[in-house]
């Protein structure tokens, strides 16, 4: 169970949060370089790295701001928590 400390809200349970997904994700410099099925993998995998990545988070059951999460899928903490994008 992750413990996001809202800038507004301070620390609380990711229950109070719906995931948003991964912080802007690379967008190829050249889509049009791209064959079919790049593309649609770009568009529809999601990334899923180990180690850190941006996310956001969206603080429903609180404040209703959007969160930007850094944070390192291996061990899970957060090391950073910013409003907005
Ligand atoms: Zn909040």
């Amino acid at each position: 169970m992750l413990l996001i400390d809202c800038p507004f809200c301070g620390k609380r349970n990711e229950s109070e949060f719906v995931y948003g997904g991964p912080a802007m994700p690379a967008r190829p410099a050249d889509p049009s370089a791209l064959d079919d099925a790049h593309w649609v993998d770009h568009l529809t995998v999601p990334p899923n790295p180990m180690g850190p990545v941006e996310e956001r988070w969206w603080h429903l059951r609180g404040c209703g701001s959007w969160l930007t999460i850094r944070r390192d899928t291996v061990t899970h903490a957060i090391a950073e928590v910013r409003h907005g994008g």
